[in-house]
């Protein structure tokens, strides 16, 4: 896996000249701390920036000097994006002298009130947010929508509501016509590991370097096969190689379920009289630790809409800490859960847990504080922030498609509403060469703010967590702000609109313009706008996407989310995509093969009919014969154009995505080869496998044990 992920970075640029100065300064990202040498850096000259307005999402300064590390000197106070960051991650305390508690600050804004074009103001009402459903987040809701001042319906509201915040999913309420919904339909199912797995590698077929943040996986039961005999080809080629596996439940969440296996043969496929639906994935043996321990990051993610695409990423986020130190995987010590594995929900169990109201130290910190630990040692920050900024919307980019197509058929087109955005829990290792490694995205990431505390032996009790609370009520109410139903959006110049965005090409770290606020009176964001800000750098990725679209247009049936027999023949008819070589009877042989094969793979699934990944493996295969001579991206890309072409423009179309109203997106040229057609032509399994290298791994004996998981 090192091997693997060490040569490929996203390429991190950085702002240029005076504006990138100034950017750097009103920036509060964690990327903003700098590593350099020389410099003195104690706490005592860490300045507020001098302006009236208190900052959200800040957070306490790190206590320097952190457990045995020389920090100070190898930051450059200087840098003024450093000083900012140490005043935006710093306490409340840091700005005028005043102390906030838990760096939480209320905003003290004039009651709801909006400014008119002629500079006067009006009041207007307060936005209402039915939290009847909201579930573990109520606390930190309820304080943001305190702060904001906005008007909260605990027990629902016969009248609509502004906003709807929903604990499990979209349909926690039923018949919402209106107003917006803080889940997307789909995204519970999207997100569960299967799915998510096979959506990444969808996106590994097409663009195997740029996906390379995720850990090879197989789908068990249905590739079983293909995983033994691929570690079986693995040790032939080296006796030496003896790779680790991580085995996760689907369903699973908080470590339930999940154990380490080293021999195929160890694998627990069945429970009771059911094959038990899971991943096997490739375990990362050598990741980044801090005090000798193993720890991962839980970054917040915004969907703010799906079309236009725009994801969110919030600065400051949490990590979580193993309590038993690392060792590499061995026979000896593949059971032990809490050396290997962050979750809190286990780790709150080791006695060795520290709970900590600081945010430095203890088992579970804030992600500033962790990436001013590195940075103190000379740690690439921007770098590494750069990276996870990619995985990011590399992986949004990857479960689009899908979220699409439920969409749609949850939201028809002319059903008036509501709109939809969402919080995502992003988990992510960081190898020891600083590489971010995608565990897995949670699409209820838990926004409780307190944590499970032994108040006797054997007895817990929730206590409030002021780490905890720093982070997800930022989180939530700068995410209630942005989707603040009265804010007017920012005018595009005529430049912005001809360029598409486009013009934004570089990942700057440091320049925050898409993180101010949208009301000016308001302190800048703790959100992030990282997309369409970066469209330049990402929107060739957006392929499945456009196939998606394609799937939608011929759905037919209102509420559908998969393909008939008739609707694929009609596909293939209008695309023009049947000769004399492949007539509509081979149409039908192909329909029925895949549509088969993906139905014994979801045997759970109710509906019958061609689902979105069976449509995009049988147009990588109309791709690989229609353009045989191409490389295999470049197959699938020009079917697109030739079915786009046929199609005429989407907007006309009535079964066009109801989840937006913006252009279907342009056509991309790529050009680089990664897959060959034989490979293409093959079925998925296969496919994957030829693109999968088999690349040496760690040299240890099989043996598995589970992991005696604790919830
Ligand atoms: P869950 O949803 O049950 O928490 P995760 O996929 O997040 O499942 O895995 C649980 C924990 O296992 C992670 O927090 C991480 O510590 C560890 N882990 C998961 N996948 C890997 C991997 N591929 N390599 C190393 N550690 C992993």
């Amino acid at each position: 896996m090192s091997d693997h992920y060490g040569h490929v970075r996203v390429e991190q640029i950085k702002p240029q000249g005076e504006d990138a100065e100034k950017e750097a300064v009103a920036s509060p990202d964690p990327s903003s701390i700098t590593a350099t040498t020389g410099t003195d850096a104690s706490p005592g000259k860490q300045r507020g920036r001098g302006h009236s307005k208190p900052v959200p999402c800040v957070k306490a300064a790190p206590d320097w000097p952190l457990r045995g590390t020389a920090a100070p000197a190898v930051i450059n106070l200087n840098n003024p994006g450093f000083e900012r960051a140490l005043q935006v991650k710093g306490s409340g305390s840091l700005l005028h002298g005043q102390s906030e508690t838990n760096g939480n600050y209320l905003i003290n804004r004039g009651p709801l009130e909006t400014r008119r074009e002629d500079g006067q103001s009006r009041k207007r009402r307060p936005v209402t947010v039915d939290t009847s459903k909201a579930k573990t987040s109520l606390e930190a809701l309820k304080m943001s929508i305190k702060q904001l001042k906005w008007k909260e319906f605990p027990l629902g509201r016969r009248a609509p509501c502004d906003i709807y915040w929903h604990g499990v999913s979209f349909h926690d309420n039923e018949n919402i016509v209106s107003g917006q919904v803080n889940k997307f339909p789909g995204m519970l199912e999207m997100l569960r590991k299967i799915n998510m797995s096979r959506a990444v590698r969808t996106m590994q077929e097409l663009f195997p370097e740029e996906y390379d943040f995720y850990p090879r996986s197989w789908i068990l039961p249905e590739e079983y096969q293909l995983f033994t005999a691929q570690i079986r080809l693995i040790k032939e080629k080296d006796a030496a190689v003896n790779p680790t596996f991580i085995v996760k439940p689907d369903g699973g969440s908080q470590g339930d379920g999940i154990y380490l296996i080293r021999d195929p043969a160890d694998l627990k496929l069945v429970v009771g009289s059911q094959a038990k639906q899971a991943v096997v994935q490739e375990y990362i043996p050598k990741p980044l630790l801090i005090d000798k321990l193993k720890f991962d990051i839980r970054l917040y993610v915004l969907i703010k809409s799906l079309e236009p695409l725009e994801i969110y990423i919030a600065k400051e986020g949490l990590t979580r800490f193993c309590t038993e130190p690392y060792q590499e995987p061995s026979q000896k010590n593949l059971s032990h859960v809490f050396m290997h594995l962050t979750n809190y929900s286990l780790n709150v169990h080791s006695g060795n847990f520290v709970h900590s109201d600081s945010q430095n130290t203890g088992s579970k910190r804030t992600l500033s504080s962790v990436l001013y630990r590195l940075a103190a040692k000379g740690v690439d920050i921007k770098r590494v922030w750069s990276d996870i900024i990619a995985l990011v919307i590399k992986t949004v980019i990857a479960v689009v498609p899908e979220l699409k197509v439920y969409y749609q058929a949850d939201i028809p087109p002319g059903k008036p509403g509501p709109t939809c955005f969402q919080i995502l829990g992003f988990d992510i290792l960081l190898m020891k060469n600083l590489k971010p490694v995608l565990l897995e995205v949670n699409s209820n990431p838990s926004m409780r703010i307190e944590h499970e505390q032994e108040v006797a032996p054997g007895v817990f009790e929730f206590v409030p967590s002021p780490v905890d609370e720093e982070v997800k009520v930022g989180v939530i109410r700068d995410t209630l702000r942005l989707m603040d139903p009265f804010h007017k959006k920012p005018v595009m110049s005529s430049q912005d609109k001809s360029k598409g965005f486009e013009h934004r090409e570089d990942i700057q770290m440091d320049g925050e313009p898409d993180s101010r606020s949208p009301d000016e009176n308001q302190p800048s964001l703790c959100l992030k706008q990282v997309y369409p800000k970066y469209t330049k750098q990402f929107n060739h990725l957006r392929l499945v996407e456009r196939i998606a679209n394609l799937f939608i247009r011929f759905l037919g049936v209102k509420g559908n989310m998969r393909l008939g027999p008739t609707a694929f023949r009609t596909f293939i008819r209008t695309c023009k995509l049947s000769s004399s070589n492949f007539t509509m009877a081979s149409v039908d042989i192909l329909y029925i093969d895949i549509t088969r094969r993906w139905a014994a793979a979801a045997a759970d699934s109710r509906e019958a009919g061609m689902g979105l990944q069976a449509f995009v493996e049988a147009f990588f295969y109309l791709a690989g014969r229609r353009f045989r001579s191409l490389p295999s991206r470049e197959q699938v890309v020009s079917l697109l154009e030739l079915c786009e072409a046929q199609l005429g423009p989407q907007s006309e179309d009535r079964r066009s995505l109801s989840c937006g109203r913006a252009p279907p997106p342009r056509a991309v040229k790529t050009q680089t080869p990664c897959l060959t057609y034989s490979q293409l032509a093959s079925p998925a399994p296969q496919r994957r496998a030829a693109s999968q290298d088999n690349r040496p791994l760690q040299a240890l004996k099989p043996r598995t044990l589970r992991a005696s998981v604790e919830n």
